[in-house]
C-alpha cells in the first residue's frame, strides 16, 4: 500500500466527519486555490488561515471569508531585536483587522534570520504588555515554542544563544501562569510529541491551553513510534487536540501531489490500522530513515473532536 495520485483515498476509508485543517499559511490569495481543491478532496473544509492583510481581504473578496478563520502572523523581527512597539502596533492592527487569532514563530533559528544581537526569551518584561494586549483582546494565540528534540542536538549546540528545549518552554509557562486567560494553541504538540508526559501535566496545569498535530513528518515519526501510548494520550485529551498540517502555499511551489501526500499521510495515520507504511516524502531528521506510518485507528468519537468539533467550539462559532 502506497501514496497515490490517480487514486487520492487510497488506504483510507469513508468518513463521518468533515475536517478543519488548525494550521494553514497563505501567502498569496492564488495559491489558495489548489490547496482548496486538494483539502476538499481530504474531507476538509474549513482552514485556520494564517494571511497578511491584503491577502486576506482578497480571499474574503473572492468570498472564502466562510472557509478560512484567519490569523495574523506577529512581526516576530520584532521580537528579535527587542522592538515591543511594533508588536504592540501589530496586535491593534489585529483587532481592527478582526483576525481571530495571531500566530507567533519562535524556532530558535528564528534569531539567525534577523541577525539578533541581543538575547531572547520569551518571558522577557518588555515583551510582557504585548500578552497582555493580546489577552485584553481576547484573541487567542498561536505559538511555536520550540523544535524537534533532534534539532538541539543536530542545529542548536549554542546553548546560549538558542536556549535548551527545556529552558524555552519554561518561559513559555512563565508567560502562560502571568496571563491565566490567554487562549493558546501551542503547535507541533506543543512541540513535545517526544514527551507524552510532560504534555499532558501541561494541558493538566494550563486549562485554556490546546495542541495542534502540524508538521506531518516530525508527528507521525514520534507519535507512530509507540502506538498504544499515543492512542491512550488521545483518549485522555482528545478535546485538546486540533488536527493542522502546517502547510504553507504561495511561498515555496507547493504542487497538488505535495499538497495531497501530506492529506493522505495524516489521515491514514489517524484513521487507519495500516503498519509500516513509507511516508511518501523524504524525513530527513529521522536518523533510521524512513519513517514508516502506524496507523492509530482512533474511534469515529474521537476523530469528530480532533477533525472538527474541537476547531468550531475554539473559534467560538458553534
Ligand atoms: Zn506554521
Amino acid at each position: 500500500m502506497q501514496f497515490d495520485f490517480s487514486n487520492l483515498l487510497n488506504g483510507l476509508s469513508k468518513l463521518h466527519t468533515k475536517i478543519w485543517d488548525s494550521h494553514v499559511h497563505i501567502w498569496s490569495a492564488d495559491a489558495f486555490e489548489p490547496l482548496l481543491k486538494i483539502g476538499r478532496k481530504y474531507g476538509v473544509h474549513h482552514f485556520m488561515g494564517i494571511a497578511a492583510p491584503d491577502v486576506k481581504k482578497t480571499l474574503e473578496e473572492d468570498g472564502h471569508d466562510d472557509l478560512i478563520t484567519f490569523a495574523y502572523y506577529l512581526p516576530i523581527d520584532a521580537f528579535a531585536k527587542h522592538e515591543p512597539e511594533r508588536i504592540l502596533t501589530a496586535i491593534e492592527e489585529a483587532h481592527s483587522e478582526n483576525y481571530s487569532m495571531v500566530k507567533v514563530w519562535f524556532g530558535p533559528r528564528f534569531l539567525d534570520f534577523f541577525e539578533a544581537d541581543k538575547p531572547f526569551s520569551l518571558n522577557l518584561p518588555i515583551f510582557d504588555p504585548a500578552f497582555t494586549l493580546i489577552e485584553d483582546y481576547h484573541i487567542p494565540m498561536d505559538i511555536h515554542v520550540a523544535d524537534p528534540d533532534i534539532w538541539y542536538i543536530t542545529k542548536y549546540q549554542d546553548v546560549e544563544r538558542y536556549r535548551s528545549k527545556e529552558q524555552a518552554l519554561n518561559e513559555f509557562r512563565e508567560v502562560m501562569r502571568n496571563h491565566l486567560s490567554l487562549k493558546l494553541i501551542s503547535v507541533h504538540f506543543h512541540s513535545l510529541p517526544e514527551n507524552l508526559k510532560q504534555v499532558t501535566q501541561d494541558l493538566y496545569d494550563f486549562p485554556n491551553l490546546y495542541i495542534d498535530t502540524a508538521s506531518t513528518k516530525w508527528m507521525i515519526r514520534e507519535l507512530g513510534n509507540n502506538i498504544e501510548r499515543t492512542k491512550e494520550f488521545f483518549e485522555q485529551h482528545y478535546k485538546r487536540i486540533l488536527f493542522a498540517t502546517d502547510i504553507s502555499v504561495g511561498w515555496e511551489d507547493r504542487d497538488e501531489k505535495y499538497l495531497a501526500t501530506r492529506y493522505w499521510a495524516q489521515r491514514l495515520f489517524w484513521e487507519s490500522n495500516h503498519q509500516k507504511i513509507e511516508l511518501p516524502f523524504p524525513d530527513e531528521d529521522n536518523p533510521n530513515s524512513p519513517t514508516y506510518i502506524n496507523g492509530l485507528n482512533l474511534s469515529d468519537k474521537i476523530l469528530e473532536h480532533f477533525y472538527w468539533k474541537n476547531a468550531e467550539k475554539f473559534f467560538n462559532l458553534s
